[in-house]
């Protein structure tokens, strides 16, 4: 892999800040997300963490406030606002969750894939030729000449992605692309995008809140409060811990805290309650990486309960990544103390 494949997108200290009336929202608080050309990366996380801010800046349509946000060697925060528009044009397409907002009611299939190429200045022959084989390639040829009307919300969003690819983008980036249809049409739609994604050398950022859609990436980063907090990949089989190894999950995952870049890390709320960890903790270098202790005020005061939000936070963990039940009194106090171990990554 080139330096350039490994770090095609990265996001580092990514700010946005919105201002609504005399409010301040903070969307990104300094989001830090690398990603390689070619890879499919789900976002996962609560509502309003900041995943579609993120989709939006990453799209061009919106600009960060402060960070730093570069694809393929460009430097989005620095360019003008046609540069950012033919970016948009040229090198990003976008499938959203909302047929509606992806194709326009009153042309037909064709029409709405041709229309984008007639706005980027395409000629006439180029339009047909390549909107012929996006049909195809999206297993929509016989329905050209439909209306969105006539078509169901799966043939809607296989159109909205041939849509998408019109000007044969580098990056497709799609919110929540599968939230309207069920889930059979998900697995099609999914399928799709793999296929489309090595036919077109696509790297493919969705967004999902849906844990089976985020098992079919290969990479899954989870945003909590603006900021990149647990991510997920498919670990190798020989290299799986004994305890993911009997999570009877269909693809063998890895869940990761990240980093950034000043070296700080979230501990997973559920993990924490379980290692007995408060507000304080204590580091020590062990063979093969770093063991994280509770203090001992903290051994101390153990809570007997989970404050809320961790809660939350346990649960969306194990809902997103693991078929492990959630943990009874018992199995809390066995695994207690001392398993908090952070391995290093390759
Ligand atoms: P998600 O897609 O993860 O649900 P969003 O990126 O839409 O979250 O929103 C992140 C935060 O930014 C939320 O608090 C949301 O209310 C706020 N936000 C998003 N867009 C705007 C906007 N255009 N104006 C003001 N606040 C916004
Ligand atoms: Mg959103």
């Amino acid at each position: 892999m080139t330096e350039n494949e490994e770090h095609f997108i990265i996001a580092s200290g990514l700010v946005k800040i919105f201002q609504v009336a005399d409010l301040e929202v903070v969307a990104l608080q300094g989001l830090d997300i690398e990603i390689a050309r070619g890879e499919m990366l789900a976002l996962v996380g609560p509502s309003g963490s900041g995943k579609s801010t993120f989709l939006s800046a990453l799209g061009g349509l919106d600009r960060p406030s402060a960070g730093k946000l570069e694809v393929d060697s460009q430097n989005l925060l620095k360019f003008n606002q046609a540069e950012l528009t033919a970016y948009r044009r040229d090198q990003v397409g976008f499938v959203w969750q909302q047929t509606t907002r992806n194709l326009l009611p009153y042309l037909t299939a064709r029409e709405n894939i041709e229309l984008l190429m007639t706005l980027a200045g395409r000629g006439l022959r180029e339009r047909h030729e390549w909107a012929s084989e996006l049909l195809e390639a999206v297993g929509m040829q016989e329905y050209a000449n439909q209306k969105p009307t006539q078509l169901s919300g799966g043939q809607q969003q296989r159109i909205a992605i041939a849509c998408a690819l019109a000007n044969k983008p580098k990056i497709l980036l799609a919110d929540e692309p599968t939230g309207e249809v069920d889930w059979p049409t998900a697995q099609m739609i999914l399928k799709l995008l793999h296929d489309l994604r090595d036919r077109y050398d696509l790297t493919i950022v969705l967004v999902t809140h849906d844990p089976r859609v985020a098992e079919q990436a290969d990479r899954v980063i989870a945003i909590r409060d603006g900021r990149t907090s647990t991510e997920t990949i498919r670990a190798e089989a020989q290299e799986a811990s004994a305890e993911s190894a009997l999570v009877a999950a269909p693809t063998l995952r890895e869940e990761l805290v990240v980093l950034d870049s000043a070296g700080r890390l979230q501990l997973p709320g559920d993990q924490r309650t379980l290692a007995g960890i408060g507000k304080r903790a204590k580091i020590e270098l062990v063979d093969g990486g770093i063991l994280i202790r509770p203090s001992d005020d903290d051994r101390a005061e153990r809570p007997e309960t989970e404050p809320e939000d961790e809660q939350t936070s346990s649960s969306l963990y194990r809902s997103l990544y693991s078929a492990d039940p959630l943990p009874t009194p018992e199995r809390r106090n066995g695994k207690a103390k001392g398993r908090t171990w952070w391995r290093k990554s390759k």
